[in-house]
């Protein structure tokens, strides 16, 4: 039995000026202090999400370094614009089929839409939303979907790529999305924000969708669950994560690995532990 965390940011460069320490930096945050702290928390495996082409070669190595972390790649939402100017969506296109065809490549994410902090780049988003999800189908790969006040048009999409599997990514909690999306046939990902006291909606969904469908994930370095709140958050954290939703079902937190981790070994079946 271990836990797993299915969707974590290693703190690389893109990141590195947010982290303001007196510590050193690399003993305390760097990708070998985070795994090692995650691994002596029971956490076996966990998926490094890529959110640029930039990343690529930064999570390629984190993975080679460590046999227990797997890796998605793909352009974010909040990337499209950029990358919609830096590069043709055939470049988009050969770069990321490039990367899929590496050993530790498991999926395609996140990619989807995010209309709260972009709504300008709805295009772009778009574009780029339907292309990866056509990048998947392809390399026969799930995908990981992060979908920001965008329910609607994500769920529109996702019906125009029927057969494509995957998960929904720091499940916003609202129920009709939840519905919509495991009709579909996709897996929900549950972050620390169900730790928050305020948040009863996700706490109620939580306890609708079916066992059988339930991710657990930190999204770290953000959203630190209760008790961590405010800090830093990091993969071993995941384990606060389990611990609510065991609470929530009433079910052992032994319970909540063992399908937790079943599930995203199902989705995630290039995986070969
Ligand atoms: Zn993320």
């Amino acid at each position: 039995m271990f836990f797993v965390d299915s969707h974590f940011h290693p703190v690389y460069s893109r990141f590195k000026d947010l982290f303001k320490t007196k510590d050193d930096f690399e003993s305390v945050y760097g990708v070998d202090a985070i795994v090692k702290r995650a691994t002596d928390a029971n956490v076996g495996c966990m998926l490094a999400i890529g959110v640029e082409l930039n990343d690529i070669p930064e999570l390629q190595a984190v993975t080679e370094a460590h046999p227990q972390v797997f890796r998605t790649v793909a352009v974010h939402a909040l990337e499209a614009a950029k990358h919609c100017e830096q590069y043709t969506t055939d470049e988009i296109s050969e770069i990321l089929e490039n990367a899929c065809s590496h050993a530790k490549t498991v999926g395609v994410g996140e990619i989807g839409l995010d209309y709260h902090y972009e709504k300008e780049s709805r295009k772009q988003q778009d574009l780029l939303f339907n292309l990866q999800l056509n990048l998947a189908r392809e390399q026969n790969l799930p995908v990981v979907i992060h979908s920001r006040e965008a329910i609607d048009d994500t769920v529109a999409i996702l019906k125009n790529h029927s057969g494509v599997r995957g998960v929904i990514h720091c499940f916003s909690g609202e129920k009709h999305f939840a519905e919509k999306v495991l009709d579909l046939g996709f897996f929900i990902s549950i972050t620390g924000a169900v730790t928050f006291k305020k948040n009863t909606e996700l706490q109620e969904t939580v306890k609708y969708v079916p066992r059988d469908r339930l991710l657990i994930e930190t999204d770290s370095p953000f959203l630190a669950p209760i008790p961590f709140r405010g800090n830093w958050n990091e993969p071993s954290f995941v384990v606060y994560v389990a611990r609510k939703i065991a609470e929530l079902l009433n079910v052992s937190e032994e319970e909540v690995a063992r399908f937790s981790t079943e599930n995203f070994l199902q989705l995630f079946s290039k995986i070969n532990l």
